[in-house]
C-alpha cells in the first residue's frame, strides 16, 4: 500500500475565502467520475503537462509541488512521469478526491492540506519544480503565494503559474459563454474582478527573485475538447518562471 497522507488542516490566513474553499470542496466522483464539474481541466491537463515537461527539462527524479492541486489532475500526470509530487490545498473534500483517486490509481503522492505560507516555512530552498495553475485567479492575495513559491524554489529551479487574463474577451467566454449558457463550469465559480492580466503577473514576479522564461497563451475548444498552445494571451495563458 503506498502512503498518501493528508495533514491536518493549519488553515488561518486572509487568501483562505470560505466562498472559494466551498466552489473546489467537490467530492471523487465531481472532480473524476461521472458528476465530472471539472471536465475543462482535464481537458486542458495533457497540453499544459507537455508545456511543463519541456520548459523543466523533464521531471523525474524531481520534487514538485503543485500549489492549488485540487483532486489532482496535474499531480497524477507528474506523479506518472516520475516525479516526487506534493499537492497542496486548502478544500478538504478536493484532497480526499485526490488522495482516493489517487490510491485508485497506485501513485504515491503526498497531499497536505495547508496554506503555502505555512508550507514555505519549512520548505526554503527545497523544490525543483512549483505549478500553480488556475489558482491565482481564486484568491484575494495573489502576491503573498507568488512569493512564497520563490522562497520554496531552488536555484535554476522553475515555477509555473496558470491563469485568466482579465480581458473582455476571457469574461465573454469564460463568465458568460463557460458558466452560463454552456455550463462548462458550475455559475459563480470565477469572479471577473480577480483575473490578472499578464502585466500584472509580471510586475509580480519581477518583485521576487525569479525571472520570466517564457509566456503563452492555451487555447481550449469546449465544443471539441482540444486544447493547444498559441501566441494570444487574452484568455488563458501559462507563465514558466526559474530562480537564476
Ligand atoms: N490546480 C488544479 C486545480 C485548480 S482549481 C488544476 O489546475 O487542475 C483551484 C484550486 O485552488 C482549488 O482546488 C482550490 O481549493 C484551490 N485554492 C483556492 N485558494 C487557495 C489557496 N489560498 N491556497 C491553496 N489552494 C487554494
Amino acid at each position: 500500500m503506498k502512503d498518501i497522507i493528508i495533514d491536518k488542516p493549519t488553515v488561518t490566513q486572509k487568501n483562505i475565502n470560505k466562498k472559494v474553499i466551498n466552489k473546489f470542496n467537490a467530492s471523487l466522483s465531481q472532480w473524476w467520475g461521472p458528476y465530472n464539474i471539472f471536465k475543462p481541466l482535464h481537458h486542458i491537463n495533457l497540453t499544459r503537462f507537455n508545456y511543463i515537461i519541456e520548459h523543466s527539462n523533464g521531471l523525474f527524479g524531481k520534487k514538485v509541488l503543485d500549489v492549488g492541486c485540487g483532486g489532482g489532475i496535474l499531480s497524477e500526470s507528474m506523479a506518472q512521469a516520475g516525479a516526487k509530487v506534493i499537492g497542496l490545498d486548502i478544500s478538504t473534500s478536493a484532497l480526499e478526491a485526490a488522495k482516493l483517486h489517487a490510491l485508485n490509481q497506485g501513485l504515491n503522492i503526498y497531499y497536505t492540506q495547508e496554506t503555502v505560507k505555512n508550507h514555505a516555512i519549512n520548505h526554503i530552498n527545497y523544490y525543483d519544480v512549483i505549478t500553480c495553475m488556475e489558482v491565482l485567479e481564486h484568491v484575494s492575495d495573489p502576491i503573498s503565494i507568488i512569493y512564497a513559491c520563490s522562497t520554496m524554489i531552488k536555484i535554476n529551479g522553475s515555477v509555473f503559474f496558470s491563469t485568466l487574463n482579465r480581458t473582455f474577451k476571457s469574461w465573454l467566454l469564460i463568465i458568460i459563454g463557460a458558466e452560463y449558457f454552456l455550463r462548462l463550469i458550475p455559475k459563480g465559480t470565477h469572479d471577473f474582478n480577480k483575473f490578472i492580466t499578464p502585466s500584472e503577473l509580471l510586475k509580480w514576479i519581477d518583485s521576487t527573485i525569479l525571472e520570466e522564461q517564457n509566456i503563452t497563451g492555451l487555447h481550449y475548444n469546449p465544443f471539441t475538447n482540444k486544447c493547444t498552445l498559441i501566441h494570444n494571451i487574452d484568455i488563458n495563458y501559462i507563465l514558466h518562471t526559474q530562480r537564476k
